[in-house]
């Protein structure tokens, strides 16, 4: 479903991507670990065109995001993302907030819009705070009700740049498990995340970035047996 070939990218003179191949399955889980500034943020934000790459070719959900022909709104309903700050709307209630770009994108008729707003509450374990508005909640109710946003545009691939570094410890383990709930339904994900339990547990596949570069790929336990030096030290410094 998602197709990396060999993408590079520089800001400037400073090459943040280079030689980046990877390819993710339908219903599976990459997790993408690595130091600050290996170019992990920059690889998710190619992959849903925030960013556009120099040389390689990228393909997501069918479509080719390095043609000048792709249809970026297909794509971003296609492919979900959620960052680590939340951005929902502060005068809007939640149900508001996730109904916005179903309304605006999909259409479709009111009744049935909110029904599917209030679908994705209870995925990640809100239905009882619709009507609440963002600053009624806690930071990890809120980075839920993100994650709910993006469920409600059906998406077929989500993306989630470390959503839980703004977090408190407590609040951490319930968006975890949302996330969690999300994988074991099928959903297929990327994750970019400095939670090496959560990786090890969740993913199929671990994608170890340094440098710009795919440094290491493999299952979780890679992470028990590091074949290079600059895993050995990512894993044993706790990041
Ligand atoms: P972190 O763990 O801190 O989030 P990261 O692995 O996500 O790091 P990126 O955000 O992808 O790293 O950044 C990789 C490199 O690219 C860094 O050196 C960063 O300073 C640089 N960079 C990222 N975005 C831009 C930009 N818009 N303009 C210039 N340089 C950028
Ligand atoms: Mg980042």
């Amino acid at each position: 479903i998602v197709k990396v070939e060999s993408i590079s990218k520089s800001f400037g003179a400073v090459r943040v991507l280079e030689d980046v191949s990877f390819n993710v399955n339908k219903g599976s889980v990459v997790a993408i670990i690595g130091r600050s500034g290996s170019g992990k943020s920059t690889a998710l934000r190619c992959i849903d065109r925030l960013e556009t790459v120099d040389s390689g070719r990228i393909e997501v959900c069918g479509h080719s995001i390095t043609s000048p022909k792709l249809d970026l709104q297909q794509l971003r309903r296609d492919v979900g993302i959620v960052f680590q700050s939340y951005n929902l709307f502060p005068h809007m209630t939640v149900e508001q907030n996730i109904m916005l770009a179903p309304r605006l994108v999909l259409k479709g008729a009111k009744a049935e819009l909110r029904e599917r707003a209030h679908k994705v509450l209870a995925q990640v374990g809100l239905a009882e705070k619709a009507d609440a508005y963002p600053s009624q909640l806690s930071g990890g109710q809120q980075q839920r009700v993100a994650i709910a946003r993006s469920l409600a545009m059906a998406p077929q691939l989500m993306l989630f740049d470390e959503v839980t570094s703004a977090l408190d410890p407590e609040l951490t383990g319930e968006v975890l498990r949302v996330m969690e709930k999300l994988a074991a339904d099928g959903m297929t994900m990327i994750l970019v995340t400095h939670e090496m339990a959560f990786a090890r547990k969740v993913a199929d596949e671990i994608i170890f970035m340094h440098r710009g570069k795919v440094w290491e790929q493999g299952p979780g336990s890679m992470l028990d047996a590091p074949q290079t030096e600059e895993l050995r030290q990512f894993v044993g410094s706790g990041l």
